[in-house]
This record gives structure tokens, sequence and C-alpha cells, in this order.
């Protein structure tokens, strides 16, 4: 067989040859053991959780070690392709601080070793397609569905692996006269991989998971599709050839296919980038681990903690303590530092499955909203609400001052109050600040009858004075509630409940309650001096 005809034959408009792509893409000018990494979304619309875990280990690689990080577009499935999906894969990156260096950007490219959709680069592909054929290591197969299917019964019924090898490969030598009269006729057909028939076993090392040993590839794997778009596998090994990615951080899933990528780069000799094959995400069900659904588990999706309005720190955070065993021990003796200062490593990851723990993101969202500045908080909570909640957009926007001091109670100093969540908890947890939301949700202790309630606001409110400072405030507020028969100090009532009323606790929680609807509320005094002596007033006059 003449391979170059054979190559001329199914590509006869490419003139190129790989040493020109090579000059196309030349090496990297980059320091030493700078780090050169990827995401390579399919942009089906829904970007996971996934995505933006391994786009975090791809940052981190590159930007700790002087290197590039890019976006690839992977949509070389353009069954599963959805309109505007790129531009929501790279909003949701943007909304979680990750950033490219180069890439796909929403109308175009940035970066010299475009393009970045792989669509738009079947002309490349069909370069190497055609030197592969030409070398023999490559062939056009004609073979149809119904015949695949008959195959596969074929292997079934004999215990066989599946898949087009060794017998089955029936259009591995097809003569070239016969190629060319199925060409002629219109016949569709796939570019195959010759694989090689052995059952040698290849050792790779995985940067995540140690030396790995896996049976040598020996399929012969499609290489480019009946429309001439390569697999997700021959466009992998020559993309990242060409834009010289040092790592390959993907999802575990493509293990199983790692045979085919090393035996390709080994084919086109090409050095292979390391790979880093992460663990799947999974959650708890019950006492039981699993695999998070996209069907099951909204928090598989990265849009659900855009709607939740949880930090883009705090899922950093998050996912960093998933990454790396030794991300909480750092955070703790750095409190104050930036996450982007921790010095990440892949040495240091989970082979075991990651668990998403949404009790623990909270957590770690609450501390991480608690050390921002009150001018922070106001920003980013400003900014979603401005997309998710105009009502509260409206509210920050109306009241700015009051917002910005209501954010700062509590606020600083050893032990900061821990209230806010996540943006959307924060408009429920900031609504007493706003008459237009204020309402009393909770009871009123049960010591504090009505009787009780309109006398001590009485008192309360006659001897107010919003000049007083917080001690002479709560001087006043223990004469009433002594006047009122109730204990000044919790323990007293606690030893002899029988000769008070109740205990101070009691009053200070129906002032907080009458104050700001919650018994779970910030200080009472500092409360209101956000709200101002009107409305307090206003508030607290209601029950006496
Ligand atoms: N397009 C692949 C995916 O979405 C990317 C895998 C890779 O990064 O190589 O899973």
């Amino acid at each position: 067989m003449d391979h170059n005809k054979l190559a001329d034959l199914l590509f006869p408009d490419v003139t190129e040859v790989p040493d020109d792509m090579e000059k196309r893409f030349p090496q990297r000018e980059l320091p030493e053991n700078a780090c050169v990494t990827r995401i390579g979304p399919s942009p089906t619309g829904f970007v996971h959780l996934g995505n933006l875990y391994n786009a975090i280990i791809g940052e981190r690689l590159a930007h700790q070690s002087g290197g590039v990080f890019y976006l690839r577009i992977e949509d070389t499935d353009s069954k599963r392709e959805v309109e505007g999906a790129v531009e929501t894969v790279i909003n949701a990156m943007s909304y979680f601080g990750v950033h490219f260096d180069e890439g796909a950007v929403a109308d175009g490219d940035n970066g010299s070793y475009g393009p970045y959709r792989q669509r738009q680069r079947k002309d490349i592909y069909h370069v190497f397609a055609k030197y592969l054929v030409q070398q023999g290591k490559a062939y056009p197969c004609f073979m149809t569905a119904e015949e695949i299917d008959a195959i596969r019964e074929q292997q079934t019924a004999n215990k066989e692996n599946p898949g087009v090898y060794g017998k089955y490969a029936k259009y591995r030598d097809l003569p070239i006269e016969e190629v060319k009269a199925a060409l002629d006729a219109g016949k569709e057909w796939v570019l195959r991989f010759r694989g090689v028939e052995t059952d040698e076993y290849f050792t790779v090392e995985d940067a995540v998971r140690g030396k790995l040993e896996m049976p040598r590839n020996n399929m012969d794997f499609v290489l480019l599709k009946s429309d001439g778009i390569p697999t997700y596998h021959f466009a992998h090994v020559v993309d990242d050839h060409l834009m010289h990615s040092t790592h390959v951080i993907r999802g575990e899933e493509w293990l199983s296919s790692l045979p085919m990528h090393v035996e390709l780069f080994n084919t086109l000799g090409w050095k292979q980038p390391v790979y880093c094959h992460t663990a799947t995400l999974m959650k708890m069900d019950g006492s039981s681990k699993r695999k998070l659904s996209k069907r099951k588990d909204p928090e598989l999706a990265l849009s659900y903690y855009q709607q939740e309005g949880i930090s883009q720190d705090a899922v950093w955070e998050f996912l960093l303590t998933l990454l790396n065993s030794n991300y909480e021990e750092w955070r703790l003796a750095n409190p104050e530092a930036d996450y982007r200062d921790f010095p990440y490593s892949l040495s240091k990851m989970s082979i075991s499955g990651a668990l998403v723990d949404l009790d623990k993101l909270r957590d770690i969202s609450k501390n991480v909203i608690c050390r921002m500045s009150a001018q922070e908080v106001y920003d980013k909570w400003l900014e979603w609400c401005r997309e998710y909640n105009d009502e509260y957009a409206q509210l920050i926007t109306k009241y700015p001052e009051r917002t910005l001091a209501a954010l700062n109670v509590g606020r600083g100093g050893a032990k900061p109050r821990r209230d806010l969540e996540t943006w959307k908890q924060a408009c429920d947890f900031m609504s007493f600040y706003y008459d237009e939301k204020f309402t009393v949700t909770d009871e009123m202790p049960p010591e504090c009858d009505e009787e009780t309630r309109k006398l001590f606001f009485e008192k309360y409110l006659a001897s107010y004075d919003h000049n007083d400072d917080s001690s002479a405030w709560f001087t006043k507020v223990k004469a009433i509630t002594e006047e009122l028969g109730f204990a000044v100090k919790p323990k007293d009532y606690k030893k002899n409940p029988e000769q008070f009323r109740g205990s101070i606790v009691h009053i200070t929680n129906m002032l907080r309650i009458a104050l700001t609807g919650h018994a779970n509320a910030p200080d009472i005094w500092e409360v209101s001096h956000v709200l101002g002596e009107e409305i307090t007033r206003a508030r607290l006059g209601k029950w006496s």
C-alpha cells in the first residue's frame, strides 16, 4: 500500500506539514519550570464545580511558577453544544476570580496559540491526520453503524473486549482502489488510528496518583469523525502539544483513555505532558458516599453558588481545603493571609473522592465574610443584589450610610460576629435595618407578658437618651429591669427563680425582638445607633 497516495486521496487540500505547525506554534519563552496549564470545557451550557476545581489547580500551578494558564473550548461534539455556552463558561470563571492569561474570549481569541476553539482548528488536525496516514499509522474506515453493532454483539457473545481492533478492523488494509471507489460513491468514513496488537503494559507517572501501570493501547480508535472533526483524544494530543501544556489536569473519568493518548504522543514522537487525574466530586448521602449527580444535586452546577451568593473567596477556600490536605492548617496559622499565598502542591492532593459538604462551605463562608471590611462586604453584596435581588440593590443604594454602618456592627476585633454566610442570606439577615422589610418574626419571651412589655417600653422610652454611651444606656436598662422585678444578674435568677419574674436576659431579648424582629441579632445599643433615634423610638413605641 502506498501510504502517501492514500494520504493525498483523503486530504487533497492539505499542503502543510507538521514542521509548519511547529513553526507556527513555537516553544514558549518562559522561566525554567514554569507550568503551562489549561481548562478545556465543552460548551454544553452546564459549568460544573469540577470545572472550577480543575481550573483552580491549573491556575495555581501556572501562576505560582510564572507560567501561563489558558482557556480552550472543546467543542468537538457539536450535538451537545448550546448557544451562548462559551460566554457562560467565561462569565462563570470570571465570577469566581479565575483569570486566564490567554485563550477563548467572548468574541474571539486572546493569545498567539489559537484559535482556542477546537472546531476552528480543523485544518491543524488535518495536517497531523495526513501525516499519520503517510506513516501508515491511520486509515479510513467505512464501517456502518450496523456493522459496528454486529461486531459488538459478536464480541459480547465471545466474551471478548469490545472495540475495533485486530480481526475486527476490517477496513485496515482496504486496497487503494476500493478506498477511491468508496470515496467516489460518497460513503461516510472516519479516520482510525492503527493500533498495534499487543498485550504489553506501560507505566506512566500521574502527578496525583503516582506510578500507574496500564495495558498499552491496541484499539483502532477514531481520530477524525465523519465530519472531519477530531475526537477528544486526537484534539487533546495535538492541542496540548502545540499549545505547549506542561500539565494536563482533568477528571479521573479520562484515566481509562490514557493509553490512547500515550500511544498517540509516542507515535507522533512528542513529549508527554504531566498528567494529573483529579478525584471525582462526591457527597454524603445518608451514611454512604456517592458521586455528585447533575440530576439530583443542584450544588454540582457552578451557577448554584452564584445564585446562592456564595462569595468567590469562600468557594476558593472551600475548594482549596478539598485540594490540599494541609490548607486548613495553613489557614489557621495565617488567618489574615490571601488564599492565593497558600503554596498549593500537586503532591498533597487526595485521590479518594473529594467530599463536597455544603455545611462546611457555609462555615468557611462565614469566616471569609467576617474577615472582610464593611466596605468590601457592601460592594460584593450590592454587586450580587444587582444581579439577583433588585429590591435589596435598591434598598442598599437608598440607604448607603446606614447599610455600611450596619455592616460594621460586630466587625473587627479578635472575635468578629459571624452573622453573614451568603449574599442571599445577607438579604434576610439585614432586612431589619430597613423599615420597608422590617417585621417581627420571633415570639416575645413568655416571661414578658403584655403588661410587662407595656410598662417596660414606657419606662425605657421615657429615660431613653440617644446620646448615652453604651454603658450609660445599659445602666438604665438594668434599673428598669430591677424595678419590674426581674433579676439583673442571670445567675441570681438561676439560683432563686421563684424570687423573680424573669431575668435581664428576658428583658434584653424582648428589647432586641422589638427593635430587630429577632432574638438573634447584634448588639441592641449599636443597632439603635445604626437605625437612628427616630426609627428606634417608632419601633419600640408600638409596644408601649
Ligand atoms: N473537554 C473535556 C471535558 O470537558 C476536558 C478534559 C481535559 O481537560 O482534557 O471533560
